[in-house]
């Protein structure tokens, strides 16, 4: 298909004059038959890239969508383009066998181009009879991170889309689209969505007007004191507070509202009359914050949001860049804080302690690098990018705390060449806490088993506690002299960098974190 005839559907169909971004090249490479795998920030267009090939394809496109609740809008929205209403149906479990067989006769009838279900609807048998009889156009896999358990939003369900897929059709191409892919998640996508030397199109997650600032939490009516003063110094303007736990959200909208602020709560205990209330105050503006619970926010589209508070930690950097990925929409202000100490830490890690192993692993993971970018005094907008398999360069972003405000740094250069030292004795083969122990030389019943307390490593860094070493590993991991092994847990790998900084080992600054500590102390 020409590049005119795309511009002319894209204008017809939609209404808009421009590609954003490269949804050119991502329509072109799907129609073109080839598997697609799509990374794009929320906002990036992503629903467009499926929409208009499906359109303009023979047969219907089967996109697979997670979100029941979202489905609905998502079939009205193209309907309202295409003013054609049996343009697209969704099947789920919340229709009727009358409304089924409706949706049947438009798609055996040829006017439908596409079709929403949820992974469930296809693994049932007869639905998997009905769809292998339909002129298909492609698969469409929304929010393919569903698939890995690296993902923020784990759905068991979605293991199973190869091979219902296979089952369907295996000769159409599929596109996978996310807007949250580590380079973890991003493999796992394709191993277990079993694309074929799928075409990949990353978009930059960089959000450059948003500001990015943590601050210790300390007393908790301290903290409330600097959020509502805070808040008042916004004028007005919309934002959201992100908490743990549903109770957190009331008493803090209650002293938001004491001080004069105009607040709700929103969590999921809430019956949905009640939600749908709350959510539709904040959007009128007849609020100006919403307290919430992470059950908020999926699918909001309020453009003006100018600031995101963290009172809790998030349990992973993904849910910290969804979250505040909700402030500034439109591309103006937006400003990021999260409030951070060490005791939110263990509280999300006992929320874990009924899970099984594997997901207490992968969680615990995950935990760890948020409180690393927490601590950090690196760059807040090169950590989420590196998190993001992204580079960012520039010595200074001007929009984080930490370019705005150096912390105090001290030289680091032995040690790291000591970590190097350490981690090549053990062969490459150990997580960050093996390697530290080592360092610091604690006999664990590990290092016992492996016979590691007589190599000259052992105990070469025990002027030292354990956060100056998991902080200094942390801040070679973001500098890119070491790796983590993606496929073999956590397992420490040392980089090309890491090599030649071996070889010539030069200035290394690092922060300290002391700070969190005292926080920690002050709030029991
Ligand atoms: P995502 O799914 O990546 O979060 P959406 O598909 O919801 O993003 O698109 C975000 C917004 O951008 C929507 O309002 C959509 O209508 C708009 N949009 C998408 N493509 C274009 C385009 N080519 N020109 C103008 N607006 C677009
Ligand atoms: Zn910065």
């Amino acid at each position: 298909m020409s590049s005119a005839s795309l511009h002319q559907a894209l204008q017809e169909q939609f209404g808009f004059d421009h590609f954003k971004g490269n949804q050119e090249a991502i329509i072109k490479t799907l129609l073109a038959g080839k598997d697609t795998f799509v990374i794009k920030p929320t906002g990036g267009g992503k629903s467009l890239c499926y929409q208009l090939p499906a359109i303009i394809s023979e047969g219907v496109a089967i996109i697979i969508s997670p979100l029941i609740a979202l489905m609905k809008n998502q079939v009205d929205l193209v309907r309202s383009y295409s003013s054609k209403d049996d343009v697209a149906h969704f099947l789920n479990s919340t229709l009727t066998k009358k409304e089924i067989r409706e949706v049947h006769d438009d798609l055996l009838s040829g006017r439908t181009k596409m079709l929403y279900v949820a992974p469930e609807t296809l693994t049932k048998q007869e639905n998997l009879e009905f769809f292998s009889d339909l002129k298909l156009s492609f698969f469409a896999v929304d929010e393919a991170h569903c698939i890995s358990e690296w993902g923020h939003d784990f759905r068991p369900e979605y293991r199973r889309l190869r091979e219902m897929m296979t089952q369907i059709n295996p000769d159409i191409p599929v596109i996978a689209l996310t807007a949250t892919a580590t380079p973890k998640v991003q493999s796992d996508i394709i191993k277990n969505l079993g694309l074929k030397e799928p075409d990949i199109f990353i978009s930059s997650f960089n959000r450059p007007n948003l500001y990015y600032e943590i601050q210790p939490k300390i007393k908790k009516d301290q903290t409330i004191k600097n959020i509502v003063r805070f808040i008042v110094s916004m004028k007005g303007k919309s934002g959201i507070i992100y908490t743990l736990n549903r109770k957190t959200t009331e008493e803090l909208a209650d002293m938001l509202m004491a001080n004069g602020i105009k607040a709700v709560a929103y969590h999921a205990g809430l019956d949905s009359k009640l939600r749908a209330e709350r959510q539709d105050l904040f959007l009128n503006e007849d609020v100006q914050v919403i307290v919430a619970t992470i059950a908020f926010g999926m699918g909001i589209d309020k453009p003006d949001i100018r600031f995101v508070i963290h009172y809790n930690i998030p349990k992973s950097i993904e849910n910290y860049y969804q979250e505040t990925g909700r402030a500034g929409r439109d591309g103006l202000e937006g400003k990021c804080i999260l409030y951070y100490s060490h005791k939110d830490v263990s509280k999300l890690e006992h929320l874990m302690r009924d899970k099984p192993l594997s997901e207490r692993e992968v969680g615990a993971q995950l935990i760890s690098e948020t409180v690393a970018y927490a601590e950090s005094g690196v760059c807040r907008r090169k950590i989420l990018m590196s998190y993001f398999g992204e580079e960012y360069t520039e010595p200074n972003c001007g929009q984080c705390d930490n370019c705005l405000h150096p912390k105090e740094q001290v030289e680091a250069k032995d040690n790291v060449v000591k970590v190097l030292k350490a981690i090549k004795a053990l062969d490459e083969r150990f997580a960050s806490d093996y390697t530290v122990n080592i360092i610091i030389g604690r006999l664990t019943p590990n290092i016992t088993m492996y016979r590691h307390e007589g190599i000259p490593e052992f105990g070469i860094g025990n002027d030292q506690p354990d956060h100056y070493w998991n902080s200094l590993i942390r801040q070679m991991l973001l500098e890119g002299l070491l790796s983590k092994d993606i496929e073999d847990y956590g397992v420490l790998k040392i980089t090309k960098n890491g090599d030649a900084f071996a070889k010539k080992p030069k200035s290394f600054k690092i922060v300290l974190n002391n700070l969190y500590e005292e926080a920690n102390a002050d709030d029991e």
